[in-house]
């Protein structure tokens, strides 16, 4: 199905709270999955291309229903670069 243009917010996290978590995700001694879940935690969820940090919250007005995706920065472009 075809998506119609995105409203995009960014995610806003308390810089304290984004701090660590991106000391967690430089550290190269922590789990995968246990840094996945951080993000989740932290960032109320994940990317929905590559599973990383999510930055912004695209929400998509689907015929009144509404879907909600996240992306990190990069995917964001990516996404929309293809466009
Ligand atoms: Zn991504």
């Amino acid at each position: 199905m075809e998506k119609p243009k995105p409203k995009v917010t960014p995610i806003v996290v308390p810089d304290d709270k984004l701090q660590f978590l991106k000391k967690k995700l430089d550290n190269p001694d922590l789990a995968l999955d246990i840094k996945r879940d951080l993000v989740k935690e932290i960032m109320g969820g994940e990317c929905a291309v590559c599973k990383g940090m999510p930055t912004k919250i695209a929400s998509y007005d689907m015929d009144g229903i509404t879907l909600i995706e996240k992306y990190c920065d990069r995917c964001f472009e990516e996404s929309n670069s293809k466009k």
